[in-house]
């Protein structure tokens, strides 16, 4: 299997899995740009966001994330939710993935 995030999803790789659920996975992201850095992806592999017109498939993977940030204690104080997409966008992991940042104040513009 090609692709890594498919592989976690399949268990072939190790990952720290926080919630898992309509065929969704949330894990924390190896490199953590912020005190709590979580990745969502929907188990199905979808490359990126260009590749999906499923307005189910990316409602369920908001709706997830949004849960996903009130289990783990950051809905109030706030949190971002990112979809790098493509080179421009920083993607570097090709299988659409919501990143879930919170646990300090986030700066704008991003880079
Ligand atoms: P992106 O640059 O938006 O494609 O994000 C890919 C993210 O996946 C980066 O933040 C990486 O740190 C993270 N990442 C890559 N490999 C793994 C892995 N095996 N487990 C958890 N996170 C990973
Ligand atoms: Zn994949």
């Amino acid at each position: 299997m090609a692709c890594i995030f498919c592989e976690v999803a399949a268990g072939e790789i190790p990952a720290t899995v926080v919630k898992r659920g309509d065929g969704m996975l949330a894990f924390r992201d190896i490199n953590p740009q912020a005190p709590t850095h979580l990745l969502v992806i929907p188990v199905e592999h979808v490359a990126s966001l260009n590749d999906t017109s499923d307005p189910q498939l990316i409602g369920r993977l908001m709706l997830f994330a949004r849960e996903l940030a009130r289990e783990v204690g950051i809905a109030d104080q706030g949190y971002r939710v990112v979809v790098n997409t493509n080179p421009d966008g920083g993607q570097t992991v090709f299988h659409l993935h919501l990143h879930v940042l919170g646990g300090r104040p986030m700066t704008w513009p991003p880079g």
